[in-house]
């Protein structure tokens, strides 16, 4: 499978994908270090280079991502797919905190996230950090009902929700980890973030 991406098919998703990465919208512009190539269906496992199958993506979410195709959503333990940029709609699951620093659902969940920051901070993959997480949430740290919801169905507040698509990106590609967090912040001060569009 041919490593190699020609000039005409990289204008093309970066003119598609606006200088920017597909999967936490960090923008060229902002960090100062150029997009990497992403093939949302790894080489490694058949993915084939072409616009379909290849996205901006910034290094972090890049390296995080690695060749994974899944990952377990935190809140449920089960293994899915991970966001697809190509096939799916960045808003219909993810969507920013009202002061825009990190990627989250509509109305959030302090405590979810709490928690869901420290397994970024400990390392998810470790799969005791995961079983100890349930075991938390089993011993009555209650979350609002609305993070248990399916992908799509509001409670009767009218929220929306993130999917475990959603959940299941944010946590493997660290997409809310310490540096980034820091950095939209101060993006947001500068009137440069989040993209509007
Ligand atoms: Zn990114």
């Amino acid at each position: 499978m041919s490593k190699y991406i020609p000039d005409i098919l990289k204008n093309q998703i970066s003119a598609s994908d606006k200088g920017r990465c597909c999967y936490c919208l960090t923008t060229e512009a902002n960090s100062g270090i150029p997009m990497t190539h992403d093939h949302i269906q790894p080489r490694s496992k058949g993915g084939e280079t072409t616009f379909e199958n290849l996205c901006l993506a910034c290094r972090s979410c890049n390296e995080f991502k690695a060749d994974s195709t899944e990952a377990i959503d935190p809140l449920t333990g089960e293994t899915t797919l991970l966001f697809n940029p190509r096939t799916q709609r960045w808003s219909d699951h993810f969507n920013w905190s009202s002061d825009a620093t990190r990627v989250e659902d509509l109305t959030g969940s302090i405590l979810f996230w709490r928690i869901a920051l420290r397994l970024e901070v400990w390392g998810y993959t470790n799969k005791t950090r995961l079983r100890g997480f349930q075991r938390v949430r089993a011993g009555g740290l209650r979350l609002c009902s609305r993070d248990f919801q399916s992908p799509g169905v509001s409670s009767k507040s009218g929220c929306s929700h993130l999917t475990t698509i959603g959940r299941a990106t944010i946590v493997c590609l660290r997409m809310n980890n310490q540096v980034i967090v820091v950095a939209r912040r101060r993006w947001t001060i500068s009137g440069w973030h989040p993209p509007i569009n």
